[in-house]
């Protein structure tokens, strides 16, 4: 019998690797990569990403295509609004590939994910969208929301009743948080203090390959 496979774990199979999209789950052997790490149907083994002999011959442009592909399904961002953050990052000063991530990294749903506030950058999206976090003591529901050097990120007054708030700060606590952003678990809060540097951000990311891409 077929197993009901998640859409997010259907990503990682499609991208012929792990992109924890499920939080503590992608850590455990229930990890649907772990079972079978190939995307179903007869090309599911020997596609582009598979492993099979048409790797070696990939063109530049599926490479280019992959990494842009891989970046938007680890921040969940849809591409008319990867490309208006690729635009935003070619105006800025600096390399355009670090401020890309940057910009990908200051979205109101990843910093809840950075602090700990959510086991995964989806959950944190819902979590988002319900309302449950202010930024700056306003509330803020939408996820794309993108964040600046010294906002701060707080759980809501009236979310904190609910279980899984009263349980967050133990959570948060066990859970790393990276250096260019403050936490203070107790009190379920957290702050920009800077962008992050390069080797603060995901090192599989291959910023260089989607900035080519669009400048095609
Ligand atoms: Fe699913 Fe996470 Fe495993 Fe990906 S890494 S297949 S999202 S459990």
């Amino acid at each position: 019998m077929s197993k009901n496979l998640s859409p997010a774990c259907k990503l990682c199979r499609r991208e012929g690797e792990k992109l924890y999209l499920k939080g503590e789950r992608c850590f455990t052997p229930k990890c649907a990569f772990e079972r079978r790490s190939f995307a179903p149907g007869q090309h599911g083994r020997t596609g582009s990403r598979g492993g099979g002999s048409r790797m070696g011959r990939e063109s530049d442009y599926l490479r280019q295509l992959r990494a842009k592909q891989r970046a938007r399904r680890v921040y969940g961002v849809l591409e008319r609004q990867f490309r208006r953050y690729y635009e935003i990052a070619l105006q800025r000063r600096g390399l355009t590939g670090l401020n890309l991530l940057q910009i990908l990294e200051s979205r109101l749903d990843n910093v809840v994910f950075r602090l700990g506030f959510a086991s995964s950058r989806p959950q944190a999206r819902l979590l988002v969208a319900h309302g449950h976090f202010t930024v700056n003591g306003r509330r803020a529901d939408v996820p794309s929301m993108l964040l600046n050097q010294g906002d701060t990120v707080t759980v809501r007054e009236g979310s904190r009743k609910l279980s899984y708030f009263k349980e967050l700060g133990d959570l948060a606590e066990a859970r790393t948080s990276p250096s260019w952003l403050s936490r203070d678990s107790k009190e379920l809060t957290g702050a920009i203090q800077r962008l992050p540097e390069r080797p603060e951000i995901d090192g599989t990311l291959n910023e260089q390959l989607i900035v080519e891409y669009y400048s095609r």
